[in-house]
């Protein structure tokens, strides 16, 4: 039998051609598509020609090209130089062929009984499946892609590879009577023996195995051979699909498809109940290992780049229409080509930086990951895994959580576990020791014009294994304050009528449920402050009253169109309900956080003007005969933001690294901006910057979220930033962020961000970009030259007799949707009030104090003014004590001039809100 892959390919090819004239026929059929499949599969069945089937039979390749024994064609990942990265080896370790004499019969016929019960009696095609699964597709209202695919068939669709991928539906109608026809022409040259064989050989049983004997290994640690029934009927729960029934990690869903996989081999006379009964009273799974033997072979690491791009190609081929057996095999034997992203000589200098541990503070700590499986004599096998060794040292250690000072002291405790936990005559099945070193960071470095991911570094430390976690791509971490300008800020400048130069009041303010927000720097508040110094000051009480204003709703709308996949509007864990619609989401407090990659592709959005792409690791996938499979040229890109957003935000986010929170990055060769983000207890730290060549996020924090407290740690993604960004740009000229049309700029008055009054604001003028058309035209609303009451601090009425002359700075309007929010906030402590007139205009009338001429006219008014007249100089005076209480050597204030009826009123006394 010739089973060569180019025959294989060329074969399928020829059918895939051959087969325009009649899927046109087809498809004239319309509506009938179904019952054409049925009585396509007839006729098939019958070996009988007929019309639009001829087409098939007369391009029909010679069976014996078909090949359903995979061949092991290395895959290689090339760089954006067309340099060889990587080669995706084979997973021959863990595909051990075996003979038909070792495979129990138990074993055989639990795949046959829950796979395909009339193996023994069918041609290759099950045609009362097929009729039965045709009727059900019309009365499910056409989905005929299910239902009634035979071992033969199965064999050949994990096995045969062609163009079967974004298959519309009558191309799925297609190439499921193609699978149909070639079944019956392989039965017609291999023995039933054979073909079960090769599929028990060959087939996807999680925890990357392939085979039966592979999967006996890794789950029970004895040949297939050895696989009792109900083991047998475990293995093979596995296959309809290995991530959802691995008996590892999903061993309750296993079960219920282990039960049926017996009751089946019950029901079709392979066992009897009384067998099948006993074997459900089996717990296989306490008996199955959850530690890897250590394989021999070859065992080469793939770095984090490779791991993930591995992952999004298994995806995409699956979301392409193969299966997971068939991307499995396809991506470690069918010898793809795969072109990466990758730029060599950036990763190199991301692996230069993070492989050298110098560039880590002093002190490394190691988080320990432990399992071990232990046999007893009488063969009872006992697995321990992390939870239950970190129990068993808080038990006697207060406050353990798995870090040690070095990895001497990790095995000492190890040892000392073994030795209390293991009974005489115990042996070790497998044991997994894993020491990482903490804290543990993670880079992605993106070309923001094409959102190729350039380079990447998903932890610190020794590689032991592929597929490892990668920090970059897998973990969820809160991203902190990097989320103020893409939560709160884009949306607000972009489409909620924020600009760089809007004011907000830094000031006690309380989410909705009662909690004040807390500034990163302490107690103290700053009063009135734009957008600009809000982000480059990352001030987290005006990010939240902004994000309330312009809404969580659209604030989130905004996130989920920066490409963000682990945000959600509502989900229920343990019964209560978490959603990111909501104020937290501002500071970047989330229900699950996000994946650095992600968070950088947001950025990248900003620094590519407003434009998001995607992030992606490959261009392109090439079949081991040149044939492209998946073409991920095209940038999946849209529009998220204006141009002139993503300038504005640019422009506040260079204020960050030239005179604000991320000062350190700045390495001085060309233009940068970015966001520093750090969550409570520094749990987790980042950095989110770019040039205008490249997108960069950095993570520092340790896996197990223990707080950072060494300033060295607390520092550190802004060290790698810096180190990482400088030595890639060495040979990049300077270059500037540009400054797109429709930017203006224009003078404000900086304490009220609106237009400057003339011998009031001159002091504070201040120049800022804006969009055009978004120039503030209101005037000033802080300053303000008239009298003031020395009672209120609010302008006088001509009434009042606690009057002060002079320029002062009002409280602006609160807006109403904020009011709340502010915890001192009264309707008339702040200068304004806007109300609508007679004509419908909205005007701002200036909020006097109270002593109005009615007050004023009141029946003993002396004695009322006379008792505010007290009241003033008592809290003038206490004031005053606190104040030389708190410090003593500090002159007594001085007491200002007053013009009013009362002497010695000081004006302070109500000032601050
Ligand atoms: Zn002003
Ligand atoms: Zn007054």
């Amino acid at each position: 039998m010739n089973y060569g892959k180019r025959g294989i390919v060329a074969q399928a090819r020829a059918l895939n051609s051959g087969t325009d004239k009649w899927g046109k026929k087809i498809s004239l059929f319309g509506l009938y598509a179904a019952l054409s499949l049925m009585i396509g599969t007839v006729i098939i069945g019958s070996s009988a020609g007929l019309g639009v089937f001829n087409g098939i039979r007369d391009t029909s390749p010679d069976i014996t090209n078909i090949s359903v024994t995979p061949k092991g064609f290395s895959t290689f990942v090339y760089d954006t130089d067309g340099n060889q990265i990587a080669k995706l080896v084979s997973t021959d370790s863990n595909r051990i062929p075996v003979t038909w004499d070792m495979i129990p019969e138990n074993l055989a016929n639990a795949f046959v009984a829950i796979e395909d019960n009339r193996f023994y009696e069918h041609n290759g095609i099950d045609i009362q499946g097929i009729i039965r699964a045709g009727v059900e597709g019309i009365k499910s209202g056409g989905d005929f892609s299910q239902g009634a695919s035979t071992i033969t068939q199965q064999l050949i669709k994990n096995n045969v590879f062609s163009g079967w991928t974004n298959e519309a539906t009558m191309q799925k109608i297609k190439r499921k009577i193609q699978e149909q026809y070639l079944a019956v022409q392989l039965e017609k040259t291999m023995s039933k023996q054979e073909i079960l064989l090769n599929y028990l050989n060959t087939i996807n049983l999680g925890s990357n195995t392939l085979g039966v004997q592979a999967a006996s290994l890794r789950y029970f640690n004895k040949s297939c051979s050895e696989l009792t029934l109900s083991e047998s009927a475990c293995i093979a729960a596995i296959t309809q699909n290995p991530s959802r029934y691995n008996p590892i990690t999903h061993p309750e869903k296993n079960a219920e498809r282990r039960k049926k996989v017996l009751n089946d081999m019950c029901k079709y006379g392979f066992i009897t109940e009384v067998e099948r009964d006993s074997a459900l009273e089996d717990d296989v799974y306490s008996r199955i290992q959850n530690v890897n033997q250590e394989t021999g072979g070859d065992s080469t690491v793939n770095s984090y780049f490779v791991d993930a791009l591995t992952n999004d190609v298994l995806d995409d081929l699956i979301a392409a229409g193969y299966n997971e057996t068939q991307a499995y095999t396809l991506l470690y034997s069918g010898g793809l080509k795969i072109y990466s992203t990758q730029d060599s000589k950036i990763q190199a200098i991301c692996d230069e930086v993070y492989q050298n541990e110098e560039n880590y503070p002093a002190g490394t700590k190691w988080l320990l990951s432990y399992e071990l499986s232990v046999q007893s004599p009488d063969g009872t096998v006992t697995n321990h895994s992390t939870e239950m060794y970190q129990s068993y040292y808080k038990e006697r250690i207060k406050g353990f959580n798995l870090l040690y000072s070095s990895e001497e002291a990790a095995q000492e405790a190890i040892d000392a576990y073994k030795a209390d936990v293991m009974g005489e005559g115990d042996t070790v099945l497998g044991e997994k020791i894993t020491l990482t070193p903490q804290p543990q960071v993670s880079i992605t470095v993106e070309d923001h014009s094409t959102g190729y991911v350039v380079a990447m570094v998903g932890g610190r430390g020794q590689k032991t294994a592929s597929r490892t976690l990668n920090r970059a791509t897998d973990a969820y971490r809160q991203p902190g304050s990097t989320f103020k300008v893409l939560s709160t800020y884009a949306p607000g400048i972009d489409s909620a009528g924020l600009t760089l130069a809007t004011v907000f009041n830094d000031a006690p303010f309380a989410y909705d449920n009662g909690t004040l927000v807390k500034n990163w720097w302490g107690s103290e508040y700053r009063g009135l402050n734009t957008v600009r110094t809000a982000i480059r000051d990352s001030m987290n009480v005006i990010a939240v009253e902004a994000f309330t204003l312009i809404t969580p709703q659209l604030g989130y709308d905004y996130l989920k169109n920066f490409g963000f996949t682990t945000i959600t509007d509502g989900v229920v864990i343990n019964g209560k309900v978490y959603s990111d619609i909501q104020q937290s989401t501002a500071l970047g407090g989330l229900t699950f956080g996000v994946k650095n990659i992600e968070l950088n592709a947001a950025y990248a959005a900003i620094a590519n003007g407003g434009v998001y792409i995607e992030p992606k690791l490959y261009t392109k996938i090439v079949d081991h005969d040149g044939n492209v499979i998946i073409d991920n040229t095209e940038p999946k890109s849209k529009r998220v933001l204006k141009e002139t957003t993503a300038f504005l935000l640019t422009s506040a986010m260079s204020d960050v690294v030239t005179s604000g929170t991320g000062g350190s990055v700045n390495f001085g060769t060309t233009a940068i901006a970015g966001k520093t983000g750090t969550t409570t207890n520094y749990v987790d730290v980042w950095f989110a910057g770019y040039t205008n060549y490249y997108t960069a996020t950095t993570w520092t924090g340790y896996d197990n979220n223990a707080h950072m407290s060494d300033p060295a740690e607390k520092n550190l993604s802004k060290t790698m930033w810096r180190k990482v960004m400088s030595k890639i740009h060495e040979d990049l000229p300077y270059s500037g962020f540009s400054v797109p049309s429709g930017i203006v700029t224009a003078t404000v008055c900086s304490r009220s961000g609106k237009a400057p009054i003339e011998g009031l604001c001159n002091g504070t003028l201040m120049s800022e970009y804006f969009e055009e058309g978004t120039v503030p035209t209101e005037s000033c609303d802080v300053h303000y030259a008239g009298t003031m009451c020395a009672i209120d601090g609010r302008p006088a009425t001509e009434f009042c007799p606690f009057k002060t002359a002079g320029v002062f700075e009002l409280t602006p309007e609160v807006p109403a949707a904020l009011q709340s929010g502010f915890v001192n906030y009264t309707p008339t402590n702040s200068a304004y009030t806007t109300v609508t007139d007679e004509n419908g205009n909205e005007v701002r009338v200036l909020n006097t104090c109270h002593h109005t001429g009615e007050f004023m006219t009141q029946e003993g008014i002396d004695a009322i003014i006379a008792a505010e007249q007290a009241q003033a100089i008592a809290a003038a005076q206490a004031a005053q004590a606190a104040a030389q209480a708190a410090n003593p050597e500090a002159p007594a204030p001085e007491q200002p001039a007053t013009d009013s009826v009362v002497n010695e009123v000081p004006a302070d006394v109500s000032a601050g809100n």
